[in-house]
């Protein structure tokens, strides 16, 4: 029966930090530091994102880690009473730091508060090499009038362990629905935003929280970037999605012990698997309705500490 992978079947995982800030904005740790610190904790890749510093820190990458370039933008939409104006916070990752090196250095932000404007930037960033991911949109204060707009990214966040630590606002799973929903067809990244204000021992340490797992055929920027760009990778606080698939009309998970596999639509109604008390589970199988007409599909589990991993959507009509 034909197998169609929705998480690739080839490859390796590497675990990345998509969202960092070092010294050179507003972080604690150096650039080297930082390395060093999510080395030790099993990261392969790191993504520099320090807000409005477009860098390029390639020269940290080697056979076991890859520094990906890139800044954090953001555009504020009033000025004065920081604790209640919103604000639009983007990562943008450079697919090819050896392209328009003078353009990206300039850092350019975000050109107003409406979203035409923030579009017009999307479409001008991807032009210039970058991916954008939307980021944090509960922190920032959003709602869905603001962000259903949106066109033009690759990803959006839909875990923020610095939120988490900020406000308990890091997961926000209802927004990356919602986008979906509006036909928004990106993907989801989980992330730790780390500043180090607090050393690693600290509980109000902002580093390891959210983590994206990028299956890539090699450890190497452009392979990276491939996967990035297809989708190849899925947004985690702790637990493993190993296998993802569909087999005729079944859909077949396999992930690291946890206590719930759920499988949601573009509708109200999921896929469901539980786990009793003090037992686990490692993998589900669901029939697929058809009389659902579910747009797309995308795993969400659970493990009994509460940590969540994610899929992005798979819509189905790409699928063949
Ligand atoms: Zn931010
Ligand atoms: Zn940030």
């Amino acid at each position: 029966m034909k197998r169609i992978y929705l998480l690739p079947n080839e490859g390796t995982f590497y675990k990345a930090n998509l969202h960092c800030h070092s010294v050179i904005s507003d972080g604690k740790k150096t650039i080297e530091e930082l390395k060093g610190m999510y080395q030790r904790h099993g990261y392969s890749i790191l993504a520099y994102t320090d807000h409005r510093r477009y860098r390029d820190h390639r020269n940290l990458s080697d056979e076991t880690f890859l520094a990906l370039a890139g800044y954090e933008a953001d555009a504020d939409w009033e000025t004065g009473d920081y604790n209640h104006y919103a604000t639009t916070h983007i990562c943008l990752y450079d697919t090819d730091p050896d392209q328009h090196r003078e353009e990206k250095n300039k850092s350019p932000m975000p050109k107003g508060r409406d979203t035409a404007a923030l579009n017009t930037f999307a479409k001008e960033m991807g032009e210039l090499g970058f991916l954008l991911c939307y980021n944090h949109p509960y922190w920032s204060l959003q709602t869905y009038e603001d962000y259903k707009g949106l066109r033009g990214f690759f990803a959006m966040e839909i875990y923020n362990h610095g939120c988490e630590i900020d406000g308990l606002y890091g997961y926000h799973a209802q927004a990356y629905d919602e986008m979906l929903r509006t036909g928004n067809r990106l993907a989801c990244v989980a992330t730790d935003d780390n500043h180090n204000c607090y050393p690693e021992e600290d509980p109000m340490c902002d580093s390891f929280g959210g983590f994206t797992m990028v299956k890539a055929k090699e450890l190497s920027y452009t392979a990276v970037i491939d996967a990035l760009r297809r989708g190849d990778f899925y947004a985690s606080t702790g637990p493993e999605i190993k296998d993802f698939y569909l087999e005729g009309n079944r859909i077949v998970l396999k992930t690291s012990p946890v206590s719930k596999i759920y499988v949601k639509g573009s509708g109200r109604l999921s896929y469901q698997k539980r786990s009793r008390a003090n037992e686990f589970l490692t993998e589900a199988v669901f029939e697929r309705d058809p009389n659902r007409n579910d747009r797309f599909l995308r795993v969400s589990i659970q493990d009994e500490k509460g940590r969540h991993a994610d899929s992005r959507a798979y819509f189905l009509d790409e699928m063949n």
